[in-house]
């Protein structure tokens, strides 16, 4: 085959041939991380802190690199983190898990998710998706041949309960549901969560829920696991994650909680997707997990400082927001501001240097009023965004 006949067949291979990532776009989220390089911005898109981990986790890293835990784990998880979770899981969420079989760690919470949609999901099977929602979770859906069935919150962001029963029909395998909440804020109240409880049942619907800012809640605001109510633990995969919690979302260390028969199914997708999570930083969540409980309430207080700093800069500059119940983002509406989220997004990086998320990234359709701040930095660097925000040139 001649040189050009070799490159045309490539092309032919490349643009003949769709596949499902021809389905979704790139992330919104982290493609603004690299727009706020690129314009040497403050980030407040992407939801990770600029400030370091726990000193404890460090050491415990670093130590057991030197002990030579550096090959594979056990597929499934280190058995020292899974006993650890299922004591933790126990005391703070109210559930029970068999380490042996009943828990999964995963490459963070994003493959927990993925591993779990795609051990319980056939093509075709239709899946709830509470809308706005955490960007992935589209492309999840995608990826698992899933039908995605958007219901809507109340501006409230309380559920629009005809809408969400309207979404559970006969072909309805699965919902996902975030609490607290990525973009919103909302922590779901266990009214809420019963009444969801109900509709899983009266459908025989499997719950999968990211609880990654369990911990992360204000106002008295309380965490309650969907997976805790009355018959929901055999119907239910609880997700989380050691990213938000313990400041270390390059690790890449999450789980997937649930009964054994589910269990045995996202273990085997985990093991073909990447063999297993990083060993020596499952050693270090051991560590993690036997931090005080004064470390969760004193995370709990820094994010609460972190989120009225924020939230008042916003407020000077114009943007017309609440205060989230918990996790660590701020979702404003910008109709005032009288261009589009992504112009708005692209305006604000490119000439204000400071980085935000459209809001349209978190909806199937609509958001475009609406942009996300992270609140998940440094005070200064709170301080400093909020300055920029103050001083927006519209002209
Ligand atoms: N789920 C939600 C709701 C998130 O906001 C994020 C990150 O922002 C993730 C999952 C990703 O978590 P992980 O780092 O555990 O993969």
């Amino acid at each position: 085959m001649g040189a050009s006949s070799a490159v045309h067949a490539r092309e032919d291979l490349f643009s003949a041939h769709s596949s499902r990532a021809d389905h979704f776009t790139e992330s919104v989220i982290r493609e603004m991380t690299r727009l706020s390089l690129q314009y040497n911005a403050i980030n407040l898109a992407q939801g990770f802190p600029d400030f370091p981990c726990p000193a404890e986790l460090k050491t415990a890293a670093c130590e057991a690199v030197h002990e030579d835990i550096n090959q594979y784990a056990i597929t499934w998880g280190a058995r020292d983190l899974r006993e650890a979770l299922a004591q933790r899981v126990k005391e703070y969420n109210r559930m029970d898990f068999n380490p042996e079989s009943e828990i999964t760690v995963t490459c963070g919470s994003t493959e927990a998710m993925m591993a779990s949609m795609l051990a319980v999901i056939q093509p075709g099977d239709e899946v709830v998706v509470p809308e706005p929602f955490y960007e992935n979770y589209g492309p999840d859906a995608q990826i698992s041949g899933a039908v995605p069935r958007f219901v809507s919150l109340l501006d409230d962001f309380s559920i629009d309960e005809e809408a969400w029963k309207s979404g559970f029909t006969k072909k309805t395998r699965a919902i996902i549901l975030n609490t607290p909440n990525n973009p919103t804020g909302k922590v779901f109240s266990k009214k809420e969560l019963a009444f969801i409880a109900d509709l899983c049942a009266d459908h025989n619907v499997i719950a999968i829920t990211d609880e990654i800012y369990e911990h992360i809640l204000y106002d008295g605001n309380k965490h309650v696991s969907l997976g805790s109510l009355d018959g929901m633990q055999e119907r239910t995969i609880t997700i989380g994650s050691f990213s938000k919690t313990y400041s270390v979302t390059g690790w890449r260390v999450g789980y997937a909680l649930a009964i054994a028969g589910i269990t045995e199914r996202i273990r085997k997708i985990h093991d073909f997707l990447t063999v297993g999570a990083p060993a020596p930083l499952q050693r270090a969540c051991v560590n993690a997990l036997m931090l005080p409980e004064t470390y969760y309430r004193d995370l709990a207080i820094e994010y609460d400082r972190k989120r009225k700093i924020l939230f008042e800069g916003l407020r000077r500059a114009g943007f017309s927001c609440q205060l989230p119940e918990g996790a660590y983002y701020i979702f404003t509406d910008i109709s005032e501001f009288g261009m589009t989220d992504t112009e708005f997004a692209r305006f604000l990086v490119e000439k204000n240097g400071v980085a935000a998320v459209p809001g349209s990234s978190f909806y199937h359709s609509g958001g475009q009023t609406k942009l996300r701040f992270t609140f998940s930095k440094k005070d200064e660097t709170l301080r400093e965004a909020c300055r920029h925000l103050e001083h927006l040139d519209l002209s």
